[in-house]
This record gives structure tokens, C-alpha cells and sequence, in this order.
């Protein structure tokens, strides 16, 4: 089947009004400008789908939303600050009963705080990142705990295969590690329709990235995710960042292409012998800023410690920074 984009913000909201859902854009002030959330009625009151960043911003712009509107739930997709950042500040506004999987609150409740902060230093040095990069890294990070307190108060934590009502559909709940630990995705049987959230997204990769914490192979993670959505065969795709698409298995094989090129890639550049940054300094050639950084070193362990895992390559630990030989 031929790839069809929607690119038109009308579209957006076209294609998925049969759903009874309706997309809310929020501006991101990074590179990834934007991220979707959505709204749907149900019997109760409505549904929100992700929160955005907690900022000012976001603040205004859900007032302006939800004017008027009873809200009953917020799902929660995963902990990324972009999804998850305004869901505390959100129910303490609506009194909104929020759902999202345990793994995911309890990362969130684990990463955005000093304890975490104070021990990124040495991580960052085992990475080989020189000092005062480590320092503005931690220091991105900790910008962070204002955009994404407070924590909500979860009051379902999602299981795998549930079904879980939003608008006027059923979804299924399925769980797809890789992103982040604790992602899930939400698939309408009836309709073939697939919320992909972070999973699965046009033009762009997801990010998969080692975090310094939680599961110490996303890519192994968020490639046996792709290959158990692929069994879905979904045609249209409604992803939490760009256009929805349809063919979810022409996406998923480019995606998976992608991977592998950066992994034959990544075995090249290890050579004789890099540290996480030697190596993250040769697969992103362009100028990153301190928080793009972050998910480049991220995604350079992701792909380093998946081929550690596979036996292509060997780590060592040296004067207090690990190589990677092959
Ligand atoms: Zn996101």
C-alpha cells in the first residue's frame, strides 16, 4: 500500500473526528517543536491524552482548552517531560483521575530529583564527557523538576491488554517498551487505528536512549516492541509528534533500517577503542545544543551497550571511564 501522509492541520483534525478524538498541538521550545496531545468526550466528562511540558505556556493554553468542559481522566502515554509534565498540574486543577503505567510514575517520581541529579556526575565521567559539559548537562537536567512537578496522583496504573475506553472507541493497551521503559501505545481494533504516541513516529526516529537508570537495553527493548506492533498491521498511525500516517509495517521497516545502519555505523566508529563520547562526537556530526547533547550521549549508549549485549563489542572500565573495544 502507497505511504499517505497528512500533512494539512485540518486534516489532523478530520481524520480523527470519526473517532471522537481531537488533537490539542502544544509548542515545545526545542528543536522538536510540538507535541500532540488529545481530547475526547466520554460519558463522564472528557478525556485528556498527555499534559505537555508544565510552563506557562501550557498552562494558558489547556485553561483555554478545557473552558467549560468537565474532565474526567488523564491518560498518561509515558514519563517524558513533553507528555507527562503538566499531568500533576492539570488534576490539581480538575480533580481528573490520571492513569499511566506504574514503571513509568515510578521513573519519573526516581529521575526528577536531587538524589538522581547528584549522582549523574560520575556517571557522566564513566562516559568520558569532559567536566564542564557533564556540569550544564546536569545542570539541563535539573531545569527539568519545574516542568514536571507536581506529580500527580496516579489513580489506575495501566495493564497490558486492557481495554480502555477514550471518547467513543475501545482501545487495547499495549505496552512497548523502548522509548521509555514504561511507554504505551493504545490500539482500536475496530478501526485498525493505532495511537502510537512515542513508538512510532514519521520523519523522525524516536529516541532511544539509555537514561542512566531503568533498563539497561532500550534498543533491544524498543526493537522487540517494533517487531510485536508490526503483528498489528495497523494502517493509520496517530503519533504524539507530527502528522498521523497511514501503513504502521512500511514505517516500522524503515525505522528498523535506520537502527541498523546506526549499529554498523557505531561498530565502525569503535575501532581500536572510544569512550561514550569519543563515539557520540562521531555519529552526531552537527553542533547540539546542551540539551540536545543529553540525547545524543543517551542514544550513543543505547546503541553501544546493544552491541555490548550481542557480543560484537567489549566494554572495559579505564582510569574511571569505560571503552568500548571490539
Ligand atoms: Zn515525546
Amino acid at each position: 500500500m502507497e505511504k499517505q501522509t497528512i500533512t494539512d492541520k485540518q486534516d489532523f483534525i478530520d481524520i480523527l473526528k470519526p473517532f471522537g478524538l481531537r488533537p490539542i498541538v502544544l509548542d515545545l521550545p526545542f528543536r522538536l517543536d510540538h507535541v500532540n496531545c488529545f481530547i475526547a468526550e466520554g460519558e463522564n466528562g472528557w478525556t485528556v491524552i498527555d499534559t505537555g511540558l508544565h510552563n506557562q505556556e501550557t498552562v494558558k493554553r489547556w485553561e483555554a482548552e478545557l473552558a467549560g468542559k468537565t474532565i474526567s481522566d488523564i491518560i498518561i502515554t509515558h514519563n517524558h517531560p513533553d507528555h507527562f509534565g503538566y499531568a500533576g498540574g492539570m488534576q490539581e486543577k480538575t480533580g481528573a483521575h490520571v492513569s499511566m503505567t506504574k514503571m513509568d510514575y515510578d521513573e519519573a517520581v526516581n529521575t526528577w530529583n536531587k538524589n538522581y541529579l547528584s549522582k549523574l556526575t560520575a556517571y557522566y565521567k564513566q562516559a568520558g564527557i569532559p567536566d564542564e559539559i557533564g556540569r550544564k548537562m546536569q545542570g539541563n537536567t535539573a531545569e527539568f523538576i519545574d516542568r514536571v512537578t507536581p506529580y500527580p496522583e496516579v489513580g489506575h496504573y495501566f495493564q497490558e491488554g486492557e481495554i480502555v475506553p477514550i471518547g467513543n472507541n475501545e482501545y487495547q493497551v499495549i505496552f512497548t517498551p523502548g522509548h521509555a521503559d514504561g511507554l504505551v501505545t493504545f490500539y482500536n481494533q475496530a478501526h485498525n487505528m493505532l495511537l502510537s504516541t512515542d513508538h512510532i513516529l514519521p520523519k523522525i526516529t524516536p529516541n532511544i536512549s539509555y537514561w542512566f537508570r531503568g533498563d539497561p537495553d532500550p534498543l533491544a527493548s524498543y526493537l522487540r516492541s517494533l517487531e510485536k506492533v508490526k503483528k498489528l498491521d495497523a494502517d493509520l498511525v496517530v503519533p504524539s509528534h507530527g502528522t498521523p500516517f497511514h501503513g504502521a509495517n512500511d514505517r516500522i521497516a524503515a525505522i528498523q533500517a535506520h537502527h541498523e545502519e546506526r549499529l554498523a555505523q557505531t561498530l565502525e566508529i569503535i575501532g581500536s577503542g572510544v569512550t561514550v563520547y569519543e563515539a557520540c562526537a562521531k555519529l552526531f556530526r552537527k553542533e547540539l545544543t546542551i540539551h540536545e547533547t543529553r540525547f545524543a550521549i543517551g542514544e550513543t549508549i543505547a546503541h553501544l551497550e546493544y552491541l555490548k549485549n550481542k557480543g560484537e563489542c567489549r566494554r572495559e572500565e579505564k582510569a574511571g571511564e569505560y571503552c568500548y573495544y571490539i
